[in-house]
Order: structure tokens, then C-alpha cells, then sequence
């Protein structure tokens, strides 16, 4: 039975966030975006069945990572830009819009640091409700980066095993960040889509907002040898991905 992507949001928040603490389980720098320093969260609403993250860190986050505030977590990014020259910070590994309090404190702390802030999220809980939109809107510097799973309802149940809904929550959350005014952009995992669905997500983003066509990725697996393993577990196939070694450059 599909579940809801939104109550199963709220359940992961219970064990990845405290007060204004949430949990990480590493900081690093990583190539993407030529050079971002980056947080990764643990726990996410979604299963998907072509994640890179591991089961243990996106499943069961009571018994991973470590609890941060917003400060230290600040403190720990900048270090991580400073130390090799960038100015790119972000947000990945499970959902970072979970702890909505200690995302928005984050972003108070870095105001006046002169990075770009890039923020990976699902959409979901942004989608849910309209509110979250509008509590960005205040930080110029900020990114949103939507990941869409799949080209349309069907799809997205597939690949997430949650109900439909969650895909139309997606395309909200692009909506209510553009209505906000917040930077942002759909960014389509396309491995398991037909062009001609593609097409019509791309049509349907640009009957919605016509501004985000100039900003549409398309995303595609890239085979590491833990998401093979996802992937064969849940007998999943693909149209198009990448093998580790040959990401071409104008991807990263
Ligand atoms: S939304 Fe992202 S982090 Fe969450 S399960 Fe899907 S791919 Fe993994």
C-alpha cells in the first residue's frame, strides 16, 4: 500500500530533529556545482528506490549521525568553502526541509557571508504548505533545487512507493517558491522516463511557471555500486544512467 509522503515526513522529523538541533551524519566538499561544501542530513519522507544514500542513514535516523545546531553547522560548512577556496555551501544526503526551524536558523547564521546557499530538497513538506515558501523568501542567497522523482503521478509511485499525491506536491513547491519570490529550479531524474513524458512535464512546468523552462535539469542515476544494488533489490530497470566514471563534465 502507497503511503503518504507527507505523514511519513513528519514521522522521520520525530527522530532527525530536536528543537533546533538536526542530525547530520557528514560535512565535506564534493565537486558538484565546481566545488560546494556540504552538509548531509539524515533522514528523509521518501523511499526511493534508486537513492544513493544508504538504507541505514535514510531509514532508521535514531540510530545515526549526530545532532547539530544551526551555529556549528554554520561554523562547520565555512570552514569546509574556506579551506578550499569556494563559495558554494549546500544541503544534501536525506531531506533538509526536515527541522524547518534549524533550516531557517542556518540560513540566519550565513546572511552575511557572501556564499551561495544551495538547498536539495524533494519539495514535499515546501508543497505542503504554502508557509514554508514565503519563511525562505528573506535570504537572497538561497537555491532550491527541487528533485523531481519521475515524469508524472504513475511514475512517481513507482519509484518512491508513495502515493501519487506526492508528485503534484512537488510541482506546488515550485510554484509557491516562484510566487515568493525564491530561487529555484526543477531538477527531473529522467532515468526511468519515455521522452515523450519528459515532454509533457516539461510542457506542464512551463504552463505553470514559464520562467523555470530556462532552468530545467534533467538528472540521471549514476550507477555507484550501492544504487546497482537498490536498484536490482527492487528489480528496478532504466532507461539511461551513467557509469561512476564517465559523468560527463558539463553535469557536475
Ligand atoms: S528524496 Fe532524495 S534523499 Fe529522499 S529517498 Fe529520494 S533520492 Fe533519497
Amino acid at each position: 500500500m502507497a503511503y503518504d509522503p507527507v505523514a511519513r515526513h513528519r514521522v522521520i522529523e520525530k527522530n532527525a530533529v530536536r528543537g533546533k538541533l538536526r542530525k547530520y551524519y557528514r560535512f565535506r566538499t564534493d565537486r558538484w556545482y565546481g566545488g560546494i561544501a556540504t552538509g548531509d542530513c539524515v533522514g528523509c519522507g521518501l523511499i526511493c528506490k534508486f537513492c544513493w544514500v544508504r538504507d541505514s542513514i535514510l531509514l532508521t535516523p535514531q540510530g545515526q549521525g549526530k545532532f547539530y545546531d544551526p551555529h556549528e553547522v554554520a561554523r562547520k560548512l565555512l570552514s569546509k568553502a574556506r579551506k578550499k577556496g569556494i563559495k558554494q555551501l549546500r544541503l544534501s544526503g536525506g531531506e533538509p526541509t526536515v527541522g524547518r526551524s534549524h533550516l531557517l536558523r542556518l540560513l540566519d547564521n550565513l546572511r552575511w557571508e557572501g556564499h551561495l546557499f544551495i538547498l536539495e530538497t524533494n519539495g514535499i513538506l515546501i508543497g505542503s504548505d504554502k508557509s514554508y515558501a514565503r519563511d525562505l523568501a528573506p535570504f537572497p542567497f538561497l537555491h532550491v533545487r527541487v528533485s523531481i522523482k519521475g515524469c508524472d503521478r504513475d511514475e512517481f509511485t513507482m519509484l518512491t512507493g508513495s502515493n501519487g499525491d506526492g508528485f503534484e506536491l512537488q510541482l506546488r513547491a515550485l510554484e509557491y517558491l516562484c510566487n515568493a519570490g525564491v530561487g529555484c529550479n526543477p531538477a527531473v531524474m529522467t532515468s526511468f522516463s519515455s521522452p515523450k513524458k519528459l515532454e509533457r512535464l516539461r510542457r506542464r512546468i512551463f504552463a505553470m511557471v514559464p520562467s523555470l523552462m530556462e532552468e530545467f535539469e534533467e538528472e540521471e542515476l549514476i550507477l555507484y555500486p550501492h544504487v546497482l544494488d537498490r536498484l536490482n533489490r527492487f528489480n528496478l530497470s532504466y532507461r539511461r544512467a551513467f557509469q561512476p566514471g564517465s559523468v560527463p563534465p558539463e553535469t557536475e
